[in-house]
């Protein structure tokens, strides 16, 4: 049985993930740092309540995995947090630090610790949550944004590091996906554009060549598509599931 840690599973993208790997027959383990959301998951799932930028946890974390499953067949590396939507110069260095910390320092933690329970077992798959902000600009979030080009950096050398060990690294890059954190950004933008939330909502579905927003179990059924034998010589790659942007219009 596909044996999956999916960090930040307690909500969003990540718990969608988790279902979809769950539908499938996966045996499934979550981490978040919200414990009151972590209870009400399924009882079938393991849970740890975990920052996934602590490494002392994550250490922890990965020897109760060696323990209980002996192994690990894929990862989610999927924490993340918005961080500021400002200008850059009204950004802090704390939350600068803060934001890329969750975000590319989770990531980096997991792959640390995941590898070598990869590589004994000579397969694995790493998936790592990116962003389009990953791959375009992304006026008034340099944080986030900047982060999630480095998780691109990190996805593609690992790639070419674990690739002899049978071990495949890709990044999902999600466009704007439905629900309560994309809501934060909505309304912030909206404040500092001076427009509607509505019209940014708009803005975002209009900037895509499907005229839409994305679903998280659109992000879940890639991952698990990338973390399948389906895909076995898949690797490297960035994967954009955002309705098609080629080119979004900074003023959205
Ligand atoms: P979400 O807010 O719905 O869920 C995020 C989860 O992360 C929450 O359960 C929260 O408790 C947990 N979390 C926050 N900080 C954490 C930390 N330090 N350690 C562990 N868990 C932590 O967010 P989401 O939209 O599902 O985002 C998931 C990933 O997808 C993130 O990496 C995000 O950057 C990325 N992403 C999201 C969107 C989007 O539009 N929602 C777009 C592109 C990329």
């Amino acid at each position: 049985m596909t044996q999956v840690l999916i960090t930040a599973g307690a909500s969003g993208i990540g718990r969608a993930m988790a279902e979809v790997f769950a539908d499938q027959g996966a045996e499934v383990w979550i981490t978040d740092i919200d414990q009151a959301s972590l209870d009400t998951m399924p009882h079938s799932w393991r849970k740890t309540c975990l920052d996934a930028s602590d490494e002392v946890g994550v250490r922890a974390l990965f020897e109760q995995i060696h323990d209980e499953w002996g192994g690990l067949d894929a990862l989610c590396a999927n924490a993340g947090i918005a961080g500021p939507t400002a200008l850059i110069e009204d950004v802090s260095l704390v939350d600068w630090q803060r934001c890329v910390s969750v975000n590319l320092e989770g990531a980096f933690l997991a792959a640390k610790y995941a590898a070598p329970l990869m590589k004994s077992a000579k397969q694995g798959a790493m998936v790592f949550t990116s962003s389009t902000a990953g791959i375009y600009g992304y006026p008034n979030r340099a944080p986030y944004s900047a982060a999630k080009w480095a998780i691109v950096g990190l996805m593609k050398t690992l790639a070419m590091e674990l690739g002899p060990f049978g071990i495949r690294c890709n990044a999902i890059c999600p466009g704007a996906v439905e629900g309560p954190r994309m809501e934060g950004v909505l309304e912030r933008e909206a404040e500092l554009k001076g427009m509607t939330r509505d019209d940014v909502y708009q803005g975002y579905a209009a900037g895509t060549s499907m005229r839409s927003f994305v679903e998280a179990k659109d992000i879940a059924n890639m991952a698990a598509f990338l973390a399948s034998p389906e895909a076995r010589l898949v690797s490297g790659q960035i994967i954009a599931v955002d309705g098609h942007t080629e080119n979004p219009d900074p003023k959205v």
